[in-house]
């Protein structure tokens, strides 16, 4: 009744996510139902991730390592930094709500992009702070732009890379002339869900700006390639003193054991990771192909998606691929984002699309 609600939390929207594939097929009595919505692993998780899970079901009863050692070694081996440069969330996403919530005092300022991933913004505004929203440019982020925005205030940068939903890269020239003009009382969040699938030399190394000591975090997942997103687990690396200040506020058990377990197997299957880059590799010039044949641009992708102007109501051509049970991402107006899927589904999701734009 007379809840009293902040108006900053009045004015977020719950989060909508690509509908799952068992509601489809409850709501439309479909047998088949392809999931290109989400950016999750169409191979499915690591085969050494799913027997560490049954192992770690004797275990259950307890609570999880809260320091998650083992994890945390592993992951400061292969980065090559120290375990206390390494924090672990229940999906990255856990982590970017630390950072506001550590960072960011009532109308402190988040530079952000738009459009970027979703979560950057309803985070910051849950935490009080206050999105500053710099349009892409060229469907890339408009980093001089993203400079300029910087003020007194500014506690956090947002640099989603590749980005999502666009796909779209920044490169290390463009980083390093970003990085001299970020004052150090900013943290830069360099969000690379989608680091594995890149294949871009002029990707930045965000890493060897940690080891600079510099104020950076480099936010990576598993739930990506690595295909355990149902898991919940993520990190992040940082400067030791970053990572201490977002422990103090990280809840204790937050990356649960089955999580910290499959993470740690998926970790050290290189063949998984690599059949999955080759899956997405040729699934990604499939669906570009495709796309244009149909007479579409999509905007070329470093991830595991590409993001398409599709020339008529999204929302429409969405609905009416469900309807035929294909699940897509619709954005906003005319851009959807399509997620690489298996061979035969990239085939399904153009003969539906080709079908739709043809009786529309
Ligand atoms: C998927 C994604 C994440 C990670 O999500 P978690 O499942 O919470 O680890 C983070 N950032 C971006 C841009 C993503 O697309």
């Amino acid at each position: 009744m007379s809840l009293k609600i902040h108006p900053d939390i009045a004015s977020l929207s719950p989060y909508v996510p690509g509908k799952p594939i068992e509601e489809l097929q409850r709501e439309l009595g479909l047998a088949r139902v392809i999931k290109l919505a989400s950016n999750e692993n169409p191979l499915g998780s690591s085969p050494r991730a799913l027997a560490a899970l049954s192992e770690g079901a004797a275990t259950l009863h307890r609570y999880p390592d809260g320091g998650a050692f083992r994890l945390r070694e592993a992951l400061a081996d292969r980065w090559k930094v120290n375990r206390d440069q390494i924090i672990l969330g229940n999906g990255s996403d856990e982590i970017l709500g630390l950072l506001a919530r550590t960072f960011l005092a009532p109308g402190d300022e988040a530079v952000m992009a738009d459009q970027t991933f979703v979560i950057y913004k309803m985070e910051v505004t849950a935490a009080h702070g206050k999105p500053i929203i710099i349009p892409l440019k060229q469907w890339r982020h408009d980093l001089p732009a993203m400079a300029d925005a910087i003020t007194d205030r500014t506690r956090l940068l947002f640099l989603c890379n590749p980005n999502n939903p666009t796909g779209t890269m920044v490169s290390t020239d463009e980083v390093e002339l970003l990085l001299a003009r970020v004052p150090s009382h900013v943290v830069v969040v360099f969000d690379e869900a989608y680091f594995e699938y890149v294949r871009s030399r002029q990707f930045p190394d965000s890493m060897a700006y940690v080891k600079q000591g510099r104020n950076v975090i480099v936010l990576r997942t598993f739930s990506k390639i690595y295909g355990l997103a149902g898991l919940r687990i993520g990190y992040g690396v940082a400067t030791a003193e970053i990572i201490n200040f977002l422990n103090r506020v990280r809840p204790p058990f937050n990356a649960n054991s089955l999580a910290q377990r499959a993470a740690l197997a998926a970790l050290g299957d290189d063949e998984h990771v690599a059949r999955s880059r080759a899956v997405n590799e040729a699934g990604m010039e499939q669906i570009v192909k495709g796309l244009s044949i149909l007479g579409f641009s999509p905007i070329p992708s470093e991830a595991n998606f590409v993001y398409v102007d599709v020339g008529r109501d999204g929302r429409t051509l969405f609905e009416a691929m469900l309807r035929e049970g294909i699940i897509v991402r619709h954005i906003e107006g005319s851009m959807v984002r399509v997620t690489v899927g298996l061979e035969e589904e990239n085939s399904e999701f153009l003969a539906v699309l080709k079908r739709v734009i043809q009786s529309h």
